[in-house]
């Protein structure tokens, strides 16, 4: 995660700047003529910031350090106590309103600061649950962050604890410089968008009105870098299915079976390597049917994005970049679908000791990132008719489905919001923004979308 940087606050502060007319000169404010206006209120905001660059940091390895994991149960105290640090935080930064409101599971923390009469509604979305972690994989416990070369490391600190903490430092900078905002602000902070946010939607349905606004930002996702800025203009659907694999009540003893008892395992990994063709498309039959083709537009902005696959590869020290070679690296993460196996287990597979075993049951577990028209009923749908047509011989299948798969969404790029974020960007970075898009998914989005019509 990158250090909770000036620039992230200033962001957030040109997002609300930019929804008022009489300071929407700040959207040139790299341009000389509106520069003696623009530039000494910018000024103060990141004097605040520097100011309180120490108090802000303590207090964002704070959250980090709770343990928010929405996928586990015996995380809920947690949860509850990530949404009551919110609450106060909100707060203590004059946001009196700040409260917990129910779902039917997670809290959404909520806040409004509404003085601004006649004046837009920015609604800021975020998250404060996390992933679950492999503790051994980290060189520092994950939920005791630390910082090293400027950067934070620890579960959540940037996915999306980031997004949060820089939103309610940004709004704080602005109430405690100026005592008012620019606009009306909506703090809406889910517990449960790691698990696909099931309760999100019927969340919004319910507070309607509450939530109405006019424009909607929200807090979780990355920039293209610290010097560029970027607005995402898509998200992948996600589905997800787990299935088994079972060839005997029992392991067999491969000394005493062998040659003649199916192996689980084995047949796991038929199922497997039939989901692929050679080039590493995925070979469910129907799975591209309602793929569209990469527009021009679309190619003109991966264009402008400098990517370069050794810097890229360097990060997770991969070796090579696979994929279907027709499209390029950035096309196959943002507008083709995928499938990928996220793990499997079957067999003698303990750290130590080996067992001559044929192992009678397999389990893999899929997510599948989705584009355009792609739902993730149907996706699932095909894949459990492709694994059922080509499980082995003396194998049966038993398959758990998640509910709630995230859709697709695109963003226009002909509204305000659009040109207020595009202007704020560029007013600060004195560029203008990339057009991206994200290969993740985010169910908020699109429940924002269809419910407040924002
Ligand atoms: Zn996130």
């Amino acid at each position: 995660m990158k250090n909770l940087n000036k620039t992230a606050y200033l962001i957030i502060i040109g997002l609300t700047l930019c929804g008022i007319p009489k300071i929407h000169a700040q959207k040139t404010i790299v341009k000389n003529e509106s520069k003696k206006h623009a530039k000494p209120l910018q000024n103060s905001y990141e004097k605040y910031i520097d100011a309180n660059n120490d108090a802000h940091l303590k207090e964002f390895l704070e959250l980090i350090s709770i343990p928010s994991i929405s996928s586990i149960p015996a995380y809920k105290k947690d949860i509850e106590k990530t949404a009551s640090w919110l609450v106060n935080k909100l707060q203590s930064i004059g946001i009196n309103n700040a409260k917990q409101l129910a779902t039917e599971g997670n809290p959404v923390v909520y806040a409004n600061w509404n003085e601004a009469p006649g004046k837009p509604t920015v609604l800021i979305y975020g998250h404060y649950d996390v992933q679950p972690v492999k503790e051994s994989e980290w060189n520092n416990p994950p939920f005791t962050p630390i910082i090293l070369d400027g950067k934070i490391y620890g579960r959540g600190a940037s996915d999306d604890k980031s997004g949060i903490i820089t939103a309610i430092c940004a709004i704080e900078a602005i109430l405690r410089t100026d005592g008012k905002l620019p606009v009306n602000v909506k703090f809406l902070f889910e517990g449960e968008e790691e698990i696909g946010s099931p309760n999100f939607k019927k969340f919004l349905e319910k507070n309607k009105e509450l939530l109405k606004t006019d424009f909607a930002v929200t807090g979780d996702d990355i920039q293209y870098s610290e010097t560029d800025p970027a607005i995402t203009l898509s998200l992948r659907g996600a589905a997800q299915l787990e299935f088994s694999v079972k060839t005997a009540n029992t392991d067999a003893h491969s000394g005493q079976f062998g040659g003649k008892t199916p192996n689980a395992v084995l047949a796991m990994s038929q199922i497997i390597s039939s989901l692929y063709d050679k080039v590493g498309n995925v070979a469910v039959e129907g799975f591209y049917n309602k793929v569209l083709p990469i527009t021009t537009t679309q190619k003109e902005m991966i264009k402008r994005i400098p990517y370069d696959a050794a810097t890229d590869m360097k990060i997770l020290g991969t070796t090579a970049e696979v994929g279907d070679p027709a499209f390029s690296p950035q096309e196959r993460m943002w507008y083709r679908p995928t499938l990928e196996i996220i793990g499997m287990q079957g067999g003698y597979t303990a750290a130590e000791g080996h067992s001559n075993i044929i192992p009678s049951h397999a389990m893999a577990r899929i997510t599948c990132r989705l584009v355009n028209n792609q739902t993730g009923q149907e996706i699932v749908d095909l894949i459990v008719k492709h694994i059922n047509k080509n499980c082995p011989v003396g194998a049966t299948l038993s398959f758990k489905f998640k509910t709630g798969y995230a859709s697709p969404m695109q963003y226009p790029t002909d509204t305000k919001g659009f040109q207020y974020v595009s202007d704020a960007l560029t007013a600060l970075y004195g560029k203008q923004p990339l057009q991206m898009a994200a290969g993740g998914s985010g169910g908020a989005m699109l429940s924002f979308k269809e419910t407040l019509g924002v």
